[in-house]
């Protein structure tokens, strides 16, 4: 693999070279119903086991397989998991199991794992599975005592197995890091909680009270599978018509994050499942390697791993339980949402926003805009600015073809029926160019004057990073700069300083996986091959390396990570090696940039030739299909919340700036961007972003992501370092809360 060095410099990480599992055994089972990414989770957790040294076993059948034990429980080996990341479901089985939750069940799951010596237990399912986890472990030392008096194990098999570790795995904890808090939810429909009977009667009675009351924003929240007390689903579309019929003319009714599931685990699954199985080995380890380690979930916060007590969040489920028995089912909402949440729930809530046309007008003219080239999910946001802008009392513009429309005076007012489902569309409606608006200044403030434009919102990738930079630069020179300037980064690439992430690379990322996941199933029969791709991005490696990560890539070329021959002759002939067992598929990335002069017909040619007897080859260049068609349920969601956020900041700096009848304001702090950094989402003024920025490639100076390339190396079976100092810290159930800054809270 590309040489593991990075940057020169103090070295003051802690690396898990370490943390030793030889001579440990690591037993994994997928149980409950089944999420997307269970089987990315499964293959990261075979191979980081195998890679520490340890044995790892599969338990089919979930607990049922632990209980039944034979067949059930079979080692694993690193070319079992291969190409399993693209499958749906779980391949090792899932079945529910009433013999689990008794005693007697538990013992005999107890025998089967002493018997094969496995003292480390992986558990991905949902809060049932962990609930049963942890009983499980509660239990196991009585287990063993009452296994020794039936004869069925030895004294010395007690002591060598004394300690049970187990590490749960859930999926994205607080899927709503950057929107809606669900605290203030009018209304929530869940499956476990059906309303009374005249529930319609009481909703609508009550939105009109609110109308009455000039209340403007109602939320109503409706969970997957939600039913009424006659068991009829209750959909957001019943809601949207039934309340639409009631409430008249002047409601507004708008379905946020609309969130289909199924089919292949997209490539956020993938990545987010990989790195959780990963983490839970890590857990494992250390938790073995100290006795008084609890066992622990480990689990996502936006963008950063942590780990969670096992009992606190076993404690949550059944506080949920609790305030569910007890009708008080908000409370209960705000529980589940907010702190634990299963793999597959994260995705689940349909929410509604309910509007009325009885707000102030606040006189302010908010401008929108599309900068660079297009990203899957700019449509969705700008969807979501101009109903939230209007819904703020604001005059929403539309700005065509970014700032070469802006400074041509391609302006025009945005109304709310104008944006009509755009969330689903990919491209650009509004028009993006990459023009910069640095030789145009005086034109584009002569519109920003025509129009009274108030405050700006540009959505776009690093040409609307530069551009922002060079409007808040001259604000010195022109007063209709001085006004509230914020964007949100929508680009493929994610190639802007200030954000972990940004609209549309999510959906890039699919196209690659997908396409990736297609080429290596074209070529049918026995032949080896392997497939040289080649990826967008710049000089940015996120898409290649992510990407690579998502697909199971073998090799990953990128700028960021310099390579020389030797490099390439390693990758090869560890390639080579490779497929001299039972893989059948080889996939190399490269980052369109990633070096001048050993291109992608080189690497080709390369591989061809030193692969002979071996394996062939074939090449593709992925290109633009990679901005996507539809943006992906991640992407839609994204841009509805972050632009939603955005224009909320820009009403409080508005009425912050508004002095002596007019917006004023050339503070650095109000030309800013909002990104996801770890787990917050963050104002940061564009031009402190400045000194992060590597302008000549067009990247930010660190990027969070290079931190997963051992990973993806480790699952790619190359031995590598793999900096565990960002490893999640053991947290509290009721500490998880998104620490947001000062701007961003204050919302
Ligand atoms: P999920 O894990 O998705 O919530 P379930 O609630 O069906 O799904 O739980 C999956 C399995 O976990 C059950 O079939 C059972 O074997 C085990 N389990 C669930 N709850 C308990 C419990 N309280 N005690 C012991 N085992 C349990």
């Amino acid at each position: 693999m590309a040489g593991t060095a990075g940057p020169k410099r103090q070295d003051t990480r802690k690396y898990f070279e370490n943390l030793d599992g030889a001579g440990k055994c690591i037993a994994v089972l997928t149980s409950g119903g089944d999420a997307q990414g269970m089987n990315a989770a499964v293959r990261a957790v075979v191979r980081m086991g195998i890679y520490v040294g340890a044995k790892v076993y599969f338990i089919h059948e979930g607990y049922q397989g632990m209980v039944d034990g034979g067949d059930n429980i079979i080692e694993a080996t690193w070319e079992s998991v291969s190409s399993m990341l693209q499958v749906g479901g779980t391949v090792i089985g899932s079945a529910r199991c009433k013999e689990f939750r008794t005693h007697e069940g538990r013992l005999k799951a107890a025998l089967n794992l002493v018997k094969h010596s496995i003292t480390n237990l992986c558990v991905i399912g949902g809060d049932g599975s962990l609930t049963g986890a942890n009983l499980f472990r509660e239990e196991w030392s009585g287990l063993l005592n009452e296994l020794v008096e039936q004869g069925l194990v030895s004294e010395e098999e007690v002591r060598s197995n004394s300690e049970l570790h187990i590490v749960g795995m859930v999926g994205s904890i607080d899927n709503d890091f950057c929107g809606t808090d669900m605290t203030i939810a009018d209304w929530v429909f869940i499956p476990e909680m059906p309303p009374e009977d005249d529930w319609e009667d009481v909703m609508c009675q009550k939105l009109s009270e609110n109308r009455a009351e000039r209340k403007r924003l109602n939320i109503i929240i409706v969970a997957e599978g939600a039913i009424d007390c006659h068991n009829k689903p209750i959909t957001c579309d019943y809601i949207k018509d039934l309340v639409v019929r009631r409430l008249g003319f002047d409601t507004r009714v708008t379905i946020l994050g609309h969130v289909q599931r199924g089919g292949t685990p997209s490539a956020f699954d993938r990545i987010l499942a990989s790195r959780m199985g990963v983490e839970a080995v890590l857990a494992l380890l250390e938790a073995s390697d100290s006795d008084n380690t609890p066992a622990c979930v480990v689990s996502l916060v936006g963008n950063q791993a942590v780990r969670l007590p096992l009992m606190e969040c076993v404690q949550m489920t059944q506080e949920v339980q609790k305030a569910m028995d007890e009708k008080k089912f908000e409370d209960a909402v705000r529980l589940r949402g907010r702190y634990f949440t299963q793999v597959s729930v994260y995705v689940d809530k349909l929410v509604i926003y309910v509007t009325t046309d009885f707000h102030p007008q606040s006189s302010f003219n908010v401008a929108v805009l599309n900068v660079g080239a297009p990203a899957a999910g700019m449509n969705g946001a700008v969807r979501s600015a101009v109903r939230v802008g209007i819904t703020e009392g604001h005059k929403m513009f539309a700005v065509n073809d970014g700032f070469e429309g802006f400074y041509k005076g391609q302006i025009k007012e945005i109304k709310w029926g104008d944006v009509g489902g755009w969330t689903g569309q990919g491209g650009s409606l509004l028009g993006t160019k990459r023009t910069l608006p640095g030789a145009h200044l005086d034109k584009i403030a002569e519109q920003m004057r025509i129009y009274n434009i108030n405050a700006l919102l540009v959505i776009g990738g690093f040409e609307a990073y530069v551009g922002l930079l060079e409007l808040s630069t001259a604000r010195d020179k022109y007063n209709e700069f001085c006004v509230p300037m914020v964007m949100v980064p929508a680009t493929v690439s994610n190639n802007i300083p200030g954000s972990d992430l940004s609209i549309g690379s999510d959906t890039a990322l699919n196209a690659i996986t997908d396409t990736c996941d297609r080429i290596k199933q074209s070529a049918s029969g026995t032949k080896r091959r392997v497939f040289i791709i080649e990826t967008m991005g710049g000089y940015c490696g996120y898409l290649a390396t992510v990407g690579g990560l998502a697909a199971g890539a073998d090799t990953v070329y990128i700028y960021e990570e310099p390579f020389d021959i030797r490099d390439l002759q390693a990758n090869v002939e560890h390639l080579t090696q490779k497929m001299k067992t039972s893989i059948q598929r080889g996939l190399v990335l490269r980052n369109e940039n990633c070096n001048e002069n050993f291109n992608t017909d080189f690497i080709y040619q390369l591989y061809s030739e030193e692969g002979q007897g071996v394996f062939d080859c074939r090449k593709n260049i992925l290109g633009h299909m990679q901005q996507g068609g539809a943006p992906s349920p991640f992407d839609r969601n994204f841009g509805t919340k972050v632009a939603a956020k955005a224009i909320q900041w820009v009403t409080k700096t508005l009425k912050e700036s508004f002095k002596g009848g007019r917006v004023f304001t050339n503070s650095p702090d109000t030309a800013c961007l909002l990104g996801m950094r770890r787990r917050a989402m963050v104002f940061q003024p564009v031009s402190q972003l400045r000194d992060e920025t590597d302008f000549v490639h067009r990247i930010p100076k660190e990027q969070w992501w290079l931190k997963l390339r051992p990973l993806m190396k480790i699952l790619a079976k190359y031995k590598t370092s793999y900096d565990v100092s960002d490893s999640g810290q053991l947290e509290h159930v009721t500490q998880i809360r998104p620490r947001e800054t000062k701007t961003s809270a204050d919302i």
